[in-house]
């Protein structure tokens, strides 16, 4: 990702380290624009629950998509996703909130108690296990 593209700064409640793709490949995407409107709707969805926003997994590289199950071409290898989670709100509350912060896709994980919002279509669903 080119610097000039793409300006942390305008991200004062993130870093590039939550971002990044876990595997250890310290990869960060290669497409700033959707990770723009991410990170827009993260601060805005920070700002509506009024609490730090945490986050489990933003970017992943093909390889550790696969690794971790999921599916191929993810919102995740396109910087158009992040799951996450607030303290004190529960998967319901959040996936609710993250609609109002201009995320479409929104996926409540019951059983690790996270997020999983995207920039894609309007949709929502539920995972227990
Ligand atoms: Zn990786």
């Amino acid at each position: 990702m080119k610097k000039k593209r793409f300006n942390w700064k305008n991200y004062p409640n993130f870093s590039r380290a939550e971002f990044e793709c876990q595997c250890g490949c310290g990869r960060i995407g290669r497409h700033p624009e959707n990770l723009a409107r991410v990170l827009t709707s993260a601060e805005k969805l920070r700002s509506l629950a009024k609490r730090s926003v945490n986050i489990t997994s933003g970017y992943r590289c093909p390889t550790h998509n696969k690794e971790v199950g999921g599916v191929k071409g993810s919102y995740h290898t396109k910087n158009m996703a992040v799951d996450l989670w607030v303290e004190g709100y529960g998967p319901g509350e959040l996936a609710y909130l993250a609609r109002k912060a201009g995320f479409g896709g929104r996926g409540r994980y019951w059983h690790k108690a996270i997020v999983h919002c995207d920039s894609g279509p309007v949709r929502e669903w539920d995972e227990y296990r």
